[in-house]
């Protein structure tokens, strides 16, 4: 039992209304609890970050990065204990779990460096004694929402560029997995950041997002969740104008053209499909096959979807663990009822086990999918691929185009002309091409349309935290 706690100015408290239960979804087991916070905590967390805030931006870049790189080693260190934390409260297999941890220290690793390079600029004047100067300096304190299905990434990809700019800090983690972000954050202490620079509050999200919508000190708020919540954040924090970034939810296309690797695609379409039993945003959601190789296509991915071990991700050579949660598991399952009473055929899977607090979900591969479908239009989060055919490349964009989303695509093609075609017309923030895995922390990660505002990673990544001033001197 791992009992968690608030991180508030350095210290480590428990108050609020009761304590929130972490549960195993493998097993249906308590696991730990963090305390149920509210207002209070969120209100004393932001305060501490705000009287944090001046030191800690007049520091230079290189004694920033410095404990940047030392929670870079910790967290390394401990990988493993991350990593088993992770896989108790939200089920992904273990290898995937400290695969994700090193995945987040990457993001510490490359922030760390990077914000050595935020440049700011001179620019020719066009009077005589006139200079034109162009200044980045930290937005100021941040305030992070982050979901569950990455409890460790989605908070270091947003504390790493905040801390490294010289930006203050208070995150709360989602209610099903906040564990691994007090261990993270106790590793952030013992790397020796000073008191107040980073904060963590448990407890209700309405109530703590409220402050971060609206307390006077905040200057930022990163959100990573859904669409819905995230539009209510937007709202909520209009008043204030409130800078923003949004990484909001997806409906991954995969396209598969006909003269593709098909081992290659299969591959891919198994990385982005099946990764994290389908709970990733940028999870293929629904995937379009050239005619002339459907059968090929489908057979070869029900054979790979059907060979993946499913158990708790504890267990030695699981591919495939619990889904969260019961409303996780019955969407997956509605998803799949829906595509058959519409004419789909369950190749493979098409079925799960829900019992005593445990989800498990069978990967399913569906043929004969057609655009009515509601996997074909909502968010699965789960390990369910439908396959529909497609005639030409300009059917196949328009498909992947028809949606509300913009987050990730992917495509298959060994073609230069008709993957430049594609790549350059599908409407969204990261295209995969042959690549079913894209994601790195020097790349900019995002989405067009409903899937939100601002990129994570890369430069863009940090420019996020960067206010531009322009100052224009009179010699
Ligand atoms: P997910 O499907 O990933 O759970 P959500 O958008 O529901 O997506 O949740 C993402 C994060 O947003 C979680 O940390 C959750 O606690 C938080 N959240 C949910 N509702 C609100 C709200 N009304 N205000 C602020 N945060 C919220």
């Amino acid at each position: 039992m791992l009992d968690g706690k608030h991180y508030i100015n350095g210290e480590w408290l428990s108050s609020g209304d009761g304590v929130i239960e972490v549960k195993n979804p493998a097993t249906g087991e308590l696991f730990g609890t963090v305390p149920n916070g509210g207002k209070d905590e969120a209100t004393r967390a932001v305060e501490a970050a705000a009287a944090a805030f001046p030191e800690w931006s007049r520091k230079t870049v290189y004694e920033r990065s410095a404990l940047l790189m030392k929670w870079h080693d910790l967290l390394l260190e401990q990988k493993e204990e991350i990593g088993r934390i992770l896989t108790m409260e939200m089920g992904k297999p273990l290898s995937e779990a400290i695969g994700e941890v090193e995945y987040s220290a990457s993001f510490v690793h490359w922030f760390a460096e990077e914000a050595k390079r935020m440049y700011g600029r001179t620019i020719p004047a066009s009077k005589e004694g006139k200079r034109i100067q162009v200044n980045k300096q930290p937005v100021g304190v941040v305030a992070s929402i982050t979901p569950w299905n990455f409890p460790a990434a989605m908070i270091a990809r947003k504390i790493a560029p905040a801390l490294a700019t010289g930006c203050t800090f208070v995150a709360k983690p989602a209610k099903l997995t906040p564990l691994t972000a007090v261990k993270m954050v106790e590793l952030a202490e013992q790397a020796g950041f000073p008191k107040g620079v980073i904060n963590l509050v448990t407890g209700s999200a309405s109530a703590i997002g409220e402050v971060f919508t609206t307390h006077p000190d905040i200057r930022k708020l990163t959100f990573t969740g859904s669409t819905e919540i995230g539009k209510e954040l937007m709202k909520q924090s209009s008043e204030r104008m409130l800078n923003l970034s949004l990484e909001l939810g997806g409906h991954a296309p995969i396209i598969v053209l006909e003269d593709a690797d098909l081992d290659l695609a299969v591959a891919g379409t198994m990385a982005s499909k099946f990764r994290n039993a389908g709970q990733t945003c940028v999870c293929g959601n629904r995937i379009y096959v050239q005619e002339s190789i459907l059968d090929e296509f489908t057979e070869k991915l029900a054979q790979a979807a059907g060979k993946l071990k499913v158990g708790n991700g504890l267990d030695e050579g699981v591919e495939i663990g619990p889904l969260v949660d019961q409303g996780g598991y019955e969407k997956v399952d509605q998803h799949v009822r829906d595509a058959v009473d519409k004419g789909a055929k369950i190749v493979v899977g098409g079925e799960g086990k829900a019992e005593n607090g445990s989800y498990f979900y069978n990967p399913t591969v569906l043929s004969g999918a057609s655009s009515d479908m509601l996997v074909m239009n909502e968010e699965t989060f789960g390990p369910v691929a439908p396959v529909m055919p497609f005639k030409t490349d300009e059917e196949a964009v328009k498909l992947a185009n028809d949606t509300r989303f913009g987050l990730a695509a992917y495509f298959f093609t060994e073609s230069m002309s008709r993957g430049t075609y594609l790549a350059e017309n599908l409407e969204y923030g990261i295209v995969g091409w042959n690549d079913g895995a894209p994601s790195t922390a020097q790349a900019p990660f995002g989405g067009m349309k409903e899937s939100g505002i601002g990129r994570e990673g890369g430069q863009e990544g940090l420019e996020a935290f960067l206010e531009t001033k322009y100052i224009s001197i009179q010699v």
